[in-house]
């Protein structure tokens, strides 16, 4: 069982029905969430959906407007941020810069009066999980960018919070630095227990580090799941297209043989879809189908479920990877993705080529209009 899947497991984090005002403007809409303990949450969707307004109402620098939140069990309305047993990471990480790294690990606990020893050991250990000892008494200007984001990590961390929010917390590095932090922060989670919830733009850092994923919209959650159900499985147009590339197909659905025959453009055949869902005949949908799951080839290939016949407009080269956009005779353009192992060695498709694209029955997901 994972946590969330587990009827007996109390949730860490409750949002009740909340919703959060700016005037007339409805930054959270009646938003209703459990996170649970040891989780990496991710809070993923477009600039202003409302990312950063749950965190901030999290840390309690905001107020729900209606509705409450808990944090183990307990109901945080009119609790101070610093009584909440939570931090916030924020995306500048704003070190002090005229104090050392060791200095800046310790300030927080240095502020609650811990005792002397009882801080050393806490910044040792929070150094060495942070692989940052050998830096311990550079100043932040004397070290890189990823490593000053893995101070300001080891800072939040050294209260033990049983809550870290991270807020683009990898916004400021480089692609290559960002891949190798995501993964520190992973290791840095599981071993500290410690609940992580991140906000990103950035679905694949989403993606890749999360436990779960929750896709935001208009301040409401369209889609929580893990990973690969965002990706195998959007309940939506709106998340099948924000997660990934896709190709989305409009029609209509008729009840056939374990699925629908879907209807969707004049002088071309019905597509067949597989599906436990249930949709009234004629019904407006949408076939969403990822490019990897199209097959192109230069014959008509024999006994698929789906075939259509097109022209390759354009090629994009991945390097491990190439996206072939294919134009349909009604107009209709499609991307089908091909691995690119022996590509030297096959006859390759180019520019111009006519072709066919097929998929199975269980590639697309049937989506509702
Ligand atoms: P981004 O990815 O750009 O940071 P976000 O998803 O974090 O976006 P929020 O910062 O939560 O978005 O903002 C949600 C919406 O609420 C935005 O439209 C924003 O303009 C609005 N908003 C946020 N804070 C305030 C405020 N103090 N007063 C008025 N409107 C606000």
């Amino acid at each position: 069982f994972a946590p969330w899947e587990d009827p007996n497991e109390k949730p860490l984090i409750q949002f009740v029905n909340v919703t959060k005002r700016f005037g007339d403007f409805v930054a959270i809409d009646n938003l209703t969430q459990d996170i649970f303990a040891k989780e990496f949450f991710a809070l993923l969707g477009p600039s202003g959906c409302g990312k950063t307004t749950m965190m901030r109402m999290l840390a309690g620098f905001e107020t729900p407007t209606e509705g409450k939140i808990l944090i183990g069990g307990q109901d945080m309305t009119g609790i101070a941020p610093n009584k909440r047993p939570v931090n916030m990471m924020f995306q500048s990480y704003a070190l002090f810069p005229h104090l050392s790294v060791w200095e800046n690990i310790a300030f927080g606990l240095k502020r609650e009066g811990k005792p002397k020893d009882q801080i050393e050991a806490r910044v040792s250990e929070m150094l060495r999980l942070t692989r940052l000892d050998r830096f311990a008494q550079r100043k932040p200007h004397q070290i890189s960018g990823g490593q000053r984001q893995r101070v300001a990590l080891a800072r939040s961390l050294a209260k033990a919070p049983k809550l870290l929010l991270l807020d683009e917390p990898l916004g400021a590095l480089d692609a290559k630095l960002r891949q190798d932090t995501q993964f520190e922060l992973m290791d840095i989670q599981e071993k500290t227990g410690t609940t992580f919830v991140i906000v990103t733009h950035d679905q694949e850092e989403a993606m890749t580090v999360a436990s779960r994923v929750a896709v935001m919209d208009e301040g409401r959650i369209i889609q929580v799941a893990t990973p690969p159900v965002i990706y195998e499985l959007p309940n939506s147009v709106y998340v099948a297209d924000f997660i990934g590339d896709v190709n989305i197909i409009a029609g209509a659905a008729t009840p056939a043989n374990d699925g629908y025959d879907v209807d969707w453009a004049e002088g071309q055949p019905s597509l067949h879809v597989k599906t436990d869902k249930s949709f009234s005949k004629g019904q407006k949908c949408f076939l969403a189908m990822r490019p990897e799951k199209v097959a192109i080839s230069a014959d008509e290939p024999q006994d698929v479920a789906n075939k259509v016949r097109g022209q390759i407009i354009d090629i994009a080269y991945l390097g491990n990877l190439s996206t072939y956009h294919v134009k349909l005779a009604d107009g209709t353009m499609m991307k089908a993705q091909l691995a690119n192992t022996r590509r030297l060695s096959r006859r390759s498709l180019t520019w111009e080529d006519r072709v066919w694209l097929s998929w199975t029955d269980t590639a697309p997901v049937l989506l509702e209009a």
